[in-house]
């Protein structure tokens, strides 16, 4: 593989990440529970923390001062991401997502852990 520079790998970085966040957030419970919330919260805020571009993740830790992550409902934490993410766009210059796509735009094709529980017989996917 030829060698990528710094800003190229800074930005597939960047794009695997959001695909990730956003995907995880299209697929949070409707009704999460109060473990799923505390979950939920708790990998964002490591997130920001791990997240190996420092001067992203210092930027993306301001945000979440700013504005914390939601984890009420699905619908709740997908529109969260999707503004966060907008956030940055803005401060790079980049395009506004229109975060009423965000439901369309995710699909991850996974079935529920329940669904696939019943379907494997395993119940331990
Ligand atoms: P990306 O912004 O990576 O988006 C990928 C795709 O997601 C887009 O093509 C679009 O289909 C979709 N999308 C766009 N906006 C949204 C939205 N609001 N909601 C849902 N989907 C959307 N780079 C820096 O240079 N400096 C930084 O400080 C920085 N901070 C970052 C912080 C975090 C937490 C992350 C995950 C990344 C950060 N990046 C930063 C990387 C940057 O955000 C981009 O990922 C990178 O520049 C590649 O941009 P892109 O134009 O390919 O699209």
């Amino acid at each position: 593989m030829p060698h990528l520079g710094n800003e190229t790998i800074k930005a597939e970085l960047g794009r695997a990440s959001w695909m990730l966040l956003h995907t995880i957030l299209a697929r949070y419970p409707e009704k999460p529970t109060s473990e799923e919330r505390e979950a939920l919260s708790a990998y964002i805020y490591l997130f920001s923390r791990v997240y190996p571009c420092g001067e992203c993740a210092a930027h993306f830790q301001k945000l979440l001062k700013q504005f914390p992550p939601q984890t009420s409902s699905r619908i709740a934490a997908s529109q969260w991401g999707c503004h966060v993410h907008n956030k940055v766009n803005a401060r790079l210059g980049k395009e506004i997502f229109d975060c009423n796509e965000i439901a369309e735009r995710y699909q991850c094709g996974c079935e529920d852990a329940e669904q696939s529980d019943k379907s494997d017989g395993s119940g331990s996917s």
